[in-house]
Order: C-alpha cells, then structure tokens, then sequence
C-alpha cells in the first residue's frame, strides 16, 4: 500500500521566496516479501525519515506519465531478494513525488542498510523523454531528479524503532530512523548522482555548498560515496555531531541529518530550505554520544 507524506506548504519561509513544492517521498512496501515492515509502527519511523526531507526539499518536480507509444519503465533493486532486479512497465511518478520502494532482507556482512535512485528503460517521443528530468535543467552535470529509487534493511540486525523521533532516549541496537535518512540520502544523489561525482576530486568533495558548510575542501570516505569516517556538522546549525552521510554508525547512536548532509544535496542539484518548518525541529541528545562501541557499517 503507498501512503503519501504530508505535503508542506512553503509560504512559512516568508515573503521574497518564490513559491515552491515540497518533495514528497511516497513509501511502497510491495516488494517488502519478506516482512520486514510488519508493523504501522515501523513504517511510521520510516515515514518520520521521509516527512523530513519532504520538509526541506523544495523541487519542483513534473510528473512522468507513460501512456500511449511513451512507455517509462522503471528498474531498481528488489529490496526483498538478493541480487534481483524489479522492472515495472509503464511508470509512472506524480508530479512532487518519489517513489521508494522499501523492504528488508537478510544482507550479508556487517553492511545493514543500502539505498540507491532507480534506473529506467524507455521508448517513445522526445517530449516524452524530455520529461524524465522532471523539468529540472542540467540534469547529470549539476543536478539531479530521480524518479525514486530502492532503500533496504538488514532483517539480521538489531533494530530500534523510536516511536518519536523528535527525542532521544537511551537505546541498544542500530537506530532504524538514523539508518533510513543515510539511505534516502544515497537515493536522493549523495555518492550516488552524476551531479556528485562531477564535484568530487582527489578523494574530497569541492561543492560550494558543503564548502562553505565545512570550511574547505570536505574530505571523503575511500569509497568518494561518504564524507570520511569521523566528520563532525551542526544539526540545523547548533548541536555538534557525526555526519549522517558518513560510512558507519553506532550502535545506541542517533544521527540526525547535519548541515553538511543537507549541503551536499544542495551541491547535487536539491532546492534545499534553510530552515525546516517547526514541526521538524529536532532536539539532539549529546550526552548519548559515545555510547556503544559496536560499529557496523551503513552503504
Ligand atoms: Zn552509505
């Protein structure tokens, strides 16, 4: 069943913005086969990661529309089976819309958690595949407007599922809500978008945005997909902590999205709000850094 994130009106930015559309993120659990979101509970804290960067993200999005000789077919990782690829004939995406597919299955490794933008195939008219850009200039080079993509979770690991996210209280296992914003963050181009290899250089990223966000030059993970191991941001420019777009987390650890995290989407082609609604401001426990010594990996 999709369920549809709230939409958020952007007026409260205040006079002198132009008018835009939040980014909805539209959760499917269809090819959840093997029941890792068994419960509205858990879909909920997903929900929560997705409402947050429906708050943010102000794109404009146009829909893709296959009908008649425009066939869109899109393609992603099945998140319930490994090593499987799902292709659905004749997609289609709402305007303002992501579709992410999301499930859970056993992932080998200490690796809990992989996240990606989906592929397509396509026939039909130059319009049509004009349209795949979503009405967003420079697709590829400095930005980018997928359609939606894929997110899975480990069904091996410890979760904890925080029924209110706002807040942090003490926990053991691997923070659900924390992983699926490190997700959706690859889903939505970070270390996986043409418009972010295009800004990254000898084993740092040089996008203005996060530049100017860090101080310099932002080193990177090995993989040129995460910012390095150990990289410290503002949460909405107060509480220092671990970036969420680093390549681990700890266990008993909350991440909330930084500054950095947010820059990098800008650099990669995002209209990115400078401040979340009130709704989404988010309190960060700093005495719970440190806790948990056990690291497991989030690709
Ligand atoms: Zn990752």
């Amino acid at each position: 069943m999709n369920k549809v994130i709230k939409l958020l009106a952007m007026g409260v930015l205040g006079t002198g913005m132009q008018q835009a559309q939040a980014t909805s993120i539209v959760f499917d659990y269809g090819y959840d086969s093997n029941s890792f979101f068994d419960t509205q509970a858990k879909k909920d804290v997903l929900e929560a990661a997705g409402s947050f960067f429906s708050s943010r993200l102000n794109d404009s999005l146009s829909a893709i529309d296959s009908a008649g000789n425009n066939h869109f077919n899109a393609n992603f990782s099945n998140p319930g089976v490994t090593g499987s690829t799902v292709t659905i004939n004749d997609f289609n995406v709402a305007a303002n819309t992501l579709t992410v597919f999301a499930g859970g299955r056993a992932i080998a490794g200490s690796t809990i958690g992989i996240g990606g933008p989906g592929g397509y195939g396509a026939s039909g008219s130059q319009a049509f595949f004009d349209s795949f850009d979503r009405g967003q200039a420079d697709v590829g080079t400095t930005d980018f407007a997928p359609w939606g993509g894929a997110i899975t979770f480990d069904t091996g690991a410890l979760w904890y599922f925080d029924s209110d996210v706002s807040t942090v209280e003490s926990f053991s296992g691997n923070d659900f809500y924390s992983v699926a914003i490190h997700e959706l963050g690859h889903l939505l181009g970070i270390g996986t978008a043409d418009s972010w290899d295009n800004l990254v250089s000898s084993g740092s990223f040089i996008g203005s945005a996060s530049n100017a966000v860090y101080g310099g030059d932002v080193p990177l993970h090995l993989d040129d997909s995460h910012w390095a191991d150990g990289t410290m941001s503002l949460v909405d420019a107060q509480d220092a902590q671990d970036v969420a777009m680093g390549p681990s987390i700890t266990t008993g650890t909350r991440k909330y999205f930084t500054d950095l995290d947010l820059a990098g989407l800008t650099d990669v082609g995002w209209e990115v709000s400078a401040v979340p609604v009130p709704a989404a401001v988010y309190f960060f426990g700093s005495a719970l850094l440190g806790l948990g010594a056990f690291r497991k990996k989030s690709k």
